[in-house]
């Protein structure tokens, strides 16, 4: 499965104009096809899954930005420590003071987003806004530095609920940049969705699918 260029170039071409962050999601996708879109200048990519991300960092160039954009789990967060750049999908308190531990045994500070629920699924992770409020003791984990927000709209062709979600944690955002000065990242929008996600105020973007093409298997 070869990358899509042609796609890759109009996204960076229009994203230089908005100063978004292309996060290029890889999952699922062989270390040859990264190696393509490296090759045409792209640094930051996203990962799902916890070991493929540990393989691929080993084979791959050092000055690649290693995202995790998955479900994390507490018992593996220790595999990823020594190089992830940002983690997108912190959902727990818990999570976040093994990311400090792990982050301090390798002489770090680990870069996160705090995970808000916006989509009405149930099924999706993460914290509401009224669990955000209560979190209190960042300031103590010396080792993760929370730099902002991340969230994913409702999987719907209902584009104005998908913008109203997006609405939402931009409004959250908002409301925590004016209280934490290291808040400088909302992390929303995908391959579907990023349009509306940077008219709503996103400045990162996760992509998959649109540069890589369809996932073999989708998760
Ligand atoms: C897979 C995934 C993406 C990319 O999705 P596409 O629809 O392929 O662009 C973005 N964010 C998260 C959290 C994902 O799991």
């Amino acid at each position: 499965m070869a990358v899509n260029k042609e796609a890759y170039l109009h996204l960076k071409e229009e994203f230089s104009k908005t100063s978004t962050t292309l996060i290029a999601v890889s999952k699922t996708k062989t270390a040859s096809d990264i190696e393509e879109m490296y090759a045409l200048g792209q640094r930051d990519f996203g990962e799902n899954y916890v070991q493929e991300l540990v393989e691929k960092e080993a084979q791959l160039p050092k000055d690649i930005r290693w995202h995790f954009i998955g479900h994390l789990q507490s018992n593996k967060v220790k595999y990823i420590a020594p190089f992830v750049h940002l983690i997108h999908g912190v959902d727990s308190f818990h999570l976040l003071r093994e990311i400090n531990k792990q982050a301090a045994k390798n002489n770090r500070i680990i870069h996160c987003l705090l995970q808000l629920h916006i989509a009405q699924e149930e099924t999706k992770f993460g914290f509401d806004e009224y669990e955000l409020t209560g979190l209190t003791g960042l300031n103590e984990l010396k080792n993760v530095c929370v730099v902002g927000l991340m969230g994913m709209a409702s999987f719907t062709d209902d584009t104005e609920k998908v913008r109203s979600e997006f609405k939402n944690l931009k409004s959250t955002f908002d409301k925590f940049e004016i209280q934490n000065s290291k808040f400088e990242i909302l992390s929303m929008g995908m391959s579907s969705d990023y349009k509306i996600a940077i008219e709503e105020g996103s400045n990162m973007v996760r992509i998959g699918s649109m540069l890589f093409g369809a996932r073999e298997y989708n998760k």
